[in-house]
């Protein structure tokens, strides 16, 4: 919070749990709903993964058979087995997420996400099922 200028923050984290080793799970409707709770009418609404096999990603949410592509075509290019050196057995996950990212930034108007038509948001889960968390951040102009 920003007290000489009055410029208002409000943080909020989302639990989410995810129910498949690999989804997208459209969390639009969750991230809105932190928009509207916080009062906060213009500025950005930043969304941070803290973690290192799931990743946050805004892309089209009208035709469910783009997601199904989506995770089709990074199991190409990221196989689950590969001859990778971690221990874990999950460098998959890890390689996926740094690739789709950790973080977006939406701007705010009017207290509505200023997404396009075709656009979801999108939290990439990569090696569950598991319990997750969502952190997001909204800074008033
Ligand atoms: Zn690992």
């Amino acid at each position: 919070m920003n007290e000489d200028k009055g410029i208002q923050m409000k943080s909020v984290t989302l639990n989410i749990k995810t129910n498949t080793h690999t989804e997208m799970q459209e969390i639009t409707d969750r991230v809105q709903e932190a928009v509207s709770d916080s009062g906060i009418e213009n500025g950005i609404c930043m969304l941070f993964v803290p973690h290192t096999t799931a990743a946050v990603t805004i892309n089209e949410n009208a035709d469910p058979d783009v997601v199904r592509d989506f995770i089709m075509e990074l199991d190409k290019i990221v196989p689950w087995d590969d001859g990778y050196h971690h221990f874990e057995g999950n460098s998959a996950a890890h390689l996926k997420a740094s690739i789709i990212g950790f973080s977006e930034h939406i701007i705010v108007e009017n207290g509505r996400l200023q997404l396009g038509t075709w656009q979801g948001i999108y939290f990439c889960e990569y090696d569950g099922p598991r319990s997750r968390k969502l952190k997001i951040k909204i800074m008033e102009d």
